[in-house]
């Protein structure tokens, strides 16, 4: 048997491209495209256009679905423990971990920010943040600089990055441009600037560059892999070999692994996601007709020396390929990363 954990980008893109029967662990049936869920916290999306439940698409499929969180999982004992009403175990031939990424929050007390990470996250965010108010946006990456342009039409808006430029894992260019679309709008964009306690009780951020007022604060600053005990972990997600496995008959995908291919990283990004799904998809199908196949080698399109990003401001957008920025004064790329979204949702329409 083979044991899907999770059923977002990577999750539900492996059991596309998987022929076999499958079994889905997941807490929500629910496919949700984060990519437009900085928009969706600002009002300007509905949650129907970002994601779709995967129970007809299961049921089509013939693929068993069960709710619940896998919490461990026992390797030598091909057995992983998931949560619903009560731990229960489900024995794996193969199993695929696809469980996301959760907030790295650097030893901050964190407990009342808000965040868009989740469906679950974005809604609690959206309810939250009151037009007029002050917000503060920690962390530059794509998330934050979406989310802190998104908010700017409701709030007032602070970034904060502790680097000294903004989207510091993409190319000089994209930071400079994305500087001056986020100022014209009105945000404050602080670098250089390194968050060190978050005070709701004062509604107060205390920070190497002073003390800044909000009425909230949208922790954005990076994501590592969610934590499932039993599974080796490295700075960024759960440790695999040049073949995604985390161990003989386990592998790992999407934004919980860390994906390193000869000193390159992976990015965790839904195109990385997808790319490690089809995969893993095709090398568990060659495990499964012949046992004694050489395990290919997975090669990153999206890495830390090359990223790729479609990133979108409003109804702008730009294209980030390394250091080059194709950037659109129309709403040409907006539209084509609504249509990306629109597309990927449809494979799972039956
Ligand atoms: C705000 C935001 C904007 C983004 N914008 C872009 C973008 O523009 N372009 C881009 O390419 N990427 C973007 N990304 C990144 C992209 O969304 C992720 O890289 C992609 O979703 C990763 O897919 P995943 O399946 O690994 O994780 P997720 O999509 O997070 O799916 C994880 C799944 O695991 C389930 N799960 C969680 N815990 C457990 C558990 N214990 N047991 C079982 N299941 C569990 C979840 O319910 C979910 O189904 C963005 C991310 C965010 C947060």
């Amino acid at each position: 048997m083979l044991v899907v954990a999770g059923c977002g980008a990577a999750g539900a893109e492996f059991v596309r491209h998987f022929g076999g029967d499958v079994t889905v662990v997941s807490p929500s049936p629910l496919l949700v495209c984060q990519a437009l869920l900085p928009a969706y916290v600002a009002g300007n999306v509905e949650e129907e256009e970002l994601s779709i439940n995967l129970k007809p698409f299961f049921r089509e499929r013939g693929v068993v679905y069960r709710r619940g969180e896998v919490k461990f999982i026992k390797l030598k004992c091909n057995t992983l423990f998931s949560n619903y009403r009560t731990l229960r175990g489900i024995s794996y031939d193969f199993a695929v971990i696809a469980v996301g990424g959760e907030s790295c929050y650097y030893g901050v007390d964190c407990r009342n920010c808000l965040s868009v990470n989740t469906l679950e996250d974005a809604r609690v965010a959206r309810e939250r943040v009151s037009a007029g108010g002050k917000v503060v946006v920690v962390g530059s990456g794509m998330t934050g600089v979406e989310t802190a342009y998104e908010l700017s039409d409701l709030c007032r808006v602070t970034l904060v990055e502790a680097q000294s430029r903004i989207l510091p894992a993409m190319g000089e260019k994209a930071s400079v441009y994305v500087r001056k679309l986020l100022e014209r709008k009105g945000v404050k964009v602080l670098t250089s600037c390194r968050v060190e306690d978050v005070s709701y009780e004062e509604s107060v951020v205390k920070s190497s560059c002073g003390e800044l007022g909000f009425d909230e604060v949208v922790w954005c600053a990076g994501i590592r892999g969610r934590e499932i005990s039993g599974l080796d972990y490295g700075k960024l997600g759960i440790k695999v070999d040049e073949s995604l496995r985390a161990y003989e008959n386990v592998f790992a995908i999407g934004d919980c692994a860390e994906v390193v291919v000869k000193g390159e990283v992976a990015t965790k990004t839904a195109l990385e996601a997808e790319r490690q799904a089809k995969f893993v998809a095709k090398t568990i199908s060659r495990m499964l007709k012949s046992e004694k196949i050489g395990l290919n080698t997975y090669v990153p399109f999206s890495t830390n020396k090359r990223p790729f990003a479609i990133l979108t401001f409003g109804e702008k957008g730009l294209i980030v390929r390394g250091n080059t920025v194709i950037a659109s004064p129309s709403n040409l790329i907006y539209k084509l990363k609504r249509m990306i979204v629109k597309r990927f949702l449809k494979n799972f329409i039956v």
